[in-house]
């Protein structure tokens, strides 16, 4: 078995252009893939994968995407999106996780990922938080998304961009520059842009059906998670319980950006939605049950190292990880942390 494994990200940086040649030679090896990203997933995870599925349909490859969580119905429409399956395949050739620090990540458990027994395991990442977990890893912090990863792979194969990988990728990247506004957007990310669009990606189809097909019950469940915020010395938060998800006929998906109305607040530097989490029924909860946290920084903030203190990650300026309640706990952790680092 062919493996290159990187240990740090810098020395991962400096061989991006060798890792794309090198994984093209592993996957030009090989006959059967896995493909599966994080869990509740999102355009990032679901574009990167698809797009990386056609790619390597392309190639004659046999492939299958398996998620652990079902598709937010914002990118059930995206192409090949019919093909993913909620479980792990038996013994593929290579295992490619997406947008992981770890497999536990994807959702699937080790035990059922190891029982695959996958020949090959691959990680492809973007966060600064990133991980060696895997017999090949790809992290390029500096990267705008995945999507943006699997696009330079496509390049350098010399494939064609099908219009079906191009609106999957475009979709990716779209959604996690935040609409290309995010620092992570620079002139490269234009030209991919571009090339996407001249490819077949159409930017307003896709901007109507991620950004303005919500459901409803999003928008009540926005307005009572609203109705809870704090501010205090730049920093905003909002929560939303269980019961009140319930209440409003919301779904996790339907949560997912409230966050973003916290830091568009002109005097905010660092903002947190807190999502209760329902019970797991397979492990016993903690008494104050467990918060959900999406974090959000407008730079002057490393959020990923608040995060990674709870055991998640992330970006500077976009993390998550999970706090055990009650929420007034989890609250004061969070406010402790961030003055540690100085921010209040
Ligand atoms: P969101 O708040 O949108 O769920 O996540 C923001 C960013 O943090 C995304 O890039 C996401 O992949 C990352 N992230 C969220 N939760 C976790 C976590 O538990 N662990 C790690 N490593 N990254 C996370």
């Amino acid at each position: 078995m062919a493996v290159q494994a990187i240990s740090t990200i810098s020395e991962t940086l400096a061989s991006n252009r060798t890792s794309i040649g090198a994984l093209l030679e592993l996957i030009a090896q090989r006959q059967t893939f896995l493909v599966t990203s994080h869990a509740r997933p999102d355009g990032d995870a679901l574009g990167s994968a698809l797009g990386l599925m056609h790619l390597l349909d392309g190639m004659g490859k046999q492939v299958t995407v398996a998620f652990d969580d079902p598709i937010p119905a914002i990118y059930a429409w995206m192409p090949g999106v019919e093909r993913i399956q909620r479980t792990l395949p038996d013994v593929p050739d290579a295992a490619i996780v997406l947008e992981c620090d770890r497999v536990e990540r994807t959702g699937f458990t080790l035990k059922a990922f190891t029982a695959m027994q996958p020949s090959l395991t691959i990680n492809i990442d973007h966060h600064l938080s990133g991980r060696p977990f895997a017999d090949f890893n790809w992290i390029d912090p500096e990267a705008c998304a995945v999507g943006a990863m699997i696009y330079d792979l496509a390049v350098a194969s010399g494939a064609k961009i099908t219009p079906a990988m191009a609106t999957c990728l475009y979709t990716a990247v779209l959604t996690d520059t935040g609409s290309f506004t995010y620092p992570s957007t620079v002139a490269s990310t234009f030209a991919l842009a571009e090339h996407l669009v001249e490819s077949g990606a159409d930017p307003n189809t896709i901007a109507r059906k991620v950004y303005f097909s919500n459901r409803a019950a999003k928008i009540r469940a926005l307005s009572v998670a609203l109705a809870t915020m704090k501010i205090e010395s730049g920093v905003a938060w909002a929560c939303i319980t269980v019961e009140q998800m319930q209440q409003t006929g919301a779904v996790v998906e339907d949560c997912e950006g409230i966050v973003n109305y916290l830091i568009g607040i002109g005097e905010v530097e660092v903002a947190v939605f807190f999502r209760e989490l329902e019970p797991d029924p397979a492990q016993t909860a903690p008494p104050g049950g467990q918060f959900r946290l999406s974090l959000r920084s407008k730079g002057k903030v490393d959020v990923a190292e608040v995060a990674a203190h709870f055991g998640g990650g992330g970006h500077r300026e976009a993390s998550g990880c999970t706090v055990e309640g009650p929420l007034e706990t989890a609250v004061s952790r969070l406010m402790a942390e961030l003055c540690e680092l100085g921010v209040r």
